[in-house]
């Protein structure tokens, strides 16, 4: 496993937004992460990229216990982050923006190697390499955003709602991307609102409720599975009957099933 986290506990104040949390990613994995608003995913994310410094629990990046190290470390140890909101620099240029992204130490020296696979995989980028980044939309944002977490070369990499405000088309660009950079050797834990979108994608998925993990399996056996659907995909058991006909049966019972686990305490 590349990276393994054991029941992680994250506190603000008095409040407890992750509780317990286990879950992993094997080399080369897709893993998404879903849940409703609150759950706990941005929560997750940052402890994991040491912007958050849990109160219980480990973290495992190849072995290392990286819990409670701070996100430069993070970083140069080869976790990189895609935050919300794409946090770039808008007076910044596009070039600027991502030789930023190129100042950990591991990955100085090849600055231009890694800024010329950047510009390979966003073309549009390398069209506005002298342009002032915050006078970019916010789809070429996105991408600069990815881009510029490329450059610290990154051997997993964190994506958190990276789809959210953009256009239908974009969405779907956004999503071939990752799935491009995961089919290249990239380890991705992608945490998104778009729920049906993340599971097709992902080898495998958490669902998080309250900060517990709720649920977890292949990415197909969530997609699958009544309670998911209804939760999160808005498709309700009497719609899923209406459509099937009377012969329908359940689709999953996820106690039952080895590709899913419950895990409701
Ligand atoms: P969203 O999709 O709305 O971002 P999320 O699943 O990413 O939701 P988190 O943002 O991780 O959830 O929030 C988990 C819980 O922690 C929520 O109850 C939230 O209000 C709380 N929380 C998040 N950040 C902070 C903070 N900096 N200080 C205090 N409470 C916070």
């Amino acid at each position: 496993m590349i990276l393994q986290v054991e029941k992680l506990d994250l506190f603000y104040g008095d409040a407890q937004a992750l509780d317990g949390i286990s879950l992993g990613a094997e080399e080369g994995e897709l893993v998404a992460i879903v849940g409703a608003n609150g759950a706990g995913k941005s929560s997750l994310i940052r402890t994991i990229a040491g912007i958050e410094t849990p109160r219980a629990g480990r973290i495992r990046f190849r072995g290392q216990d990286i819990a409670g190290l701070p996100s430069h470390r993070t970083c140069n140890l080869g976790i990189g982050q895609v935050a919300e909101g794409r946090q770039i620099f808008p007076t910044l240029t596009v070039e600027e923006n991502l030789e930023v992204g190129a100042l950990l130490p591991r990955a100085r020296g090849r600055t231009k190697a890694t800024m010329h696979e950047v510009f390979t995989l966003f073309p549009r980028l390398a069209e506005r390499r002298r342009q002032a980044a915050g006078t970019m939309s916010g789809g070429e944002q996105q991408m600069l955003a990815i881009g510029r977490c490329l450059m610290g070369r990154p051997e997993l990499i964190m994506f958190d709602e990276p789809s959210l405000g953009l256009a239908p088309a974009l969405v779907q660009e956004l999503f071939g991307t990752i799935r491009a950079l995961n089919k290249s050797g990239l380890t991705v834990l992608l945490v998104e609102q778009n729920v049906a979108h993340s599971l097709k994608l992902a080898n495998r998925g958490y669902v998080l409720e309250n900060g517990r993990i709720a649920l977890s399996g292949t990415g197909q056996a969530l997609l699958n599975d009544a309670g998911v659907r209804h939760a999160y995909l808005g498709i309700s058991p009497e719609a899923e009957r209406a459509m099937e006909g009377p012969a329908h049966k359940p689709l999953m019972e996820p106690t039952s099933s080895p590709a899913i686990r419950v895990d409701r305490t």
